[in-house]
């Protein structure tokens, strides 16, 4: 493909800003209108609470469903979004771009003092765009940055999907796709299942929403973890049947870790007495979880969403090191985030930390980091 006619995919038509704005509409009217438990947010330094709706699921099943009659009546493709990713690609990017130059004005000229809205301005205009000013901006009852993570989960499925149905359009659906799709498919609709999880997450509770979360969620997350799905509808692998069976070990153990450690954490912070594994939970300093996953490191929850990540590449098998993007672009993120993590949390806690530190010594794999 020569550069002239990749710039030419990459311009953004009425087709793909209309694909993204009916997809926004649709998220905030299903997100505001449709049941789901109300969860409230983590404990902010005012001593207020966010609340928020954990309808995903439902969102996204309804969503399947209009898609799939839709298509069945050829009012839709499927394979619309696999035809036109560069364009929806660079259409997104630049959503993202002006949404974080809005929120940077808009968070400038607020006035409000709570701790979810109070502007943090530093002064360097590419810091405060990046970073963002303000902890939880709303538009119209939105929350924004739980409504991005949302539609960025989304995202990554229905191009998984559409990919899934180009594949089968073309002729080249493989076992290797089958996997990468279930795989892929199982996580994101476990995320929704457990969206509640996400509002005590460092994103919800501690980053602030600006170019740098809005872009992960919107490009980020949809478009690079969709790679592998992309590289194998060009790409044939042959994977032997202890391959699978490997992948689908790493998938499984992936999942036991992640999902046990995160939802561990949850729990303990509801109820720090409530039994992990079976028995009464060892607590640092009333505080801090020290037994379960988190006794075994203390980022543990890391290290499972590792596994699942390389699970997702395994069956693009050893050719090219291009479907391993995701899981050396995570790598190297929780790497990063753990160190900030560490840094905030030895400075929230003190001495509980540094006695939690010398308790469970590993950071992310025990023996080795
Ligand atoms: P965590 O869910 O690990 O949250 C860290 C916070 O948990 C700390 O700041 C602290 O917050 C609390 N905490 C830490 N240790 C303990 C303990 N022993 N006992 C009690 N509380 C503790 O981090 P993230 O939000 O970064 O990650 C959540 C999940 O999302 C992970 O599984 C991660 O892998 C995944 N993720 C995936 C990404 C992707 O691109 N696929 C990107 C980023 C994250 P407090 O002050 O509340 O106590």
């Amino acid at each position: 493909m020569d550069l002239g006619h990749l710039l030419h995919l990459l311009i953004p038509s009425t087709t793909s800003v209309a694909i993204l704005a009916l997809f926004f509409a649709y998220l905030a009217i299903a997100g505001s209108t449709l049941p789901g438990k109300l969860v409230p947010g983590a404990v902010l330094q005012d001593g207020s609470r966010l609340h928020y709706r954990c309808n995903g699921l439902i969102s996204l099943l309804i969503l399947a469903g209009i898609l799939g009659a839709a298509s069945k009546l050829d009012i839709v493709s499927l394979t619309v979004i696999a035809d036109r990713g560069l364009e929806l690609l660079s259409t997104t990017f630049l959503f993202s771009f002006l949404v974080a130059l809005v929120l940077y004005a808009v968070g400038c000229k607020s006035s409000n003092r709570c701790s979810s809205l109070k502007p943090h301005v530093s002064g360097n205009l590419l810091d405060d765009w990046w970073f963002g000013i303000q902890l939880n901006p709303q538009f119209m009852g939105i929350d924004l940055k739980f409504f991005f993570v949302r539609a960025g989960m989304m995202g990554w499925l229905f191009i998984n999907l559409s990919i899934f149905a180009r594949s089968v359009q073309e002729g080249t659906m493989s076992q290797s796709m089958v996997l990468f799709q279930l795989f892929c498919a199982l996580y994101i609709l476990d995320y929704f299942i457990h969206e509640e999880y996400m509002t005590s997450t460092w994103d919800i509770i501690a980053e602030r929403l600006g170019f740098m979360l809005v872009f992960g969620d919107l490009v980020w997350i949809p478009f690079t973890f969709s790679i592998q799905g992309w590289w194998l509808l060009s790409n044939k692998v042959e994977l032997r049947t202890a391959a699978v069976i490997a992948n689908c070990f790493t998938f499984v153990i992936g999942y036991l870790v992640f999902r046990g450690a995160n939802k561990q954490k949850h729990v303990f912070k509801k109820d720090p007495k409530a039994p992990i594994w079976g028995k009464p939970p060892r607590v640092i300093g009333g505080k801090l979880l020290a037994s379960g996953y988190w006794g075994i490191a203390r980022h543990c929850n890391y290290l499972g969403d590792l596994l699942l990540a390389l699970s997702f590449s395994l069956p693009c098998g050893m050719s090219s090191p291009v479907p391993y993007f995701y899981p050396i672009y995570l790598l190297i993120l929780l790497i990063w985030r753990e160190r900030r993590d560490e840094a905030r949390c030895a400075e929230k806690y003190r001495e509980i930390w540094a006695e939690y530190r010398r308790l469970v010594p590993w950071r992310i794999l025990p023996y080795v980091y």
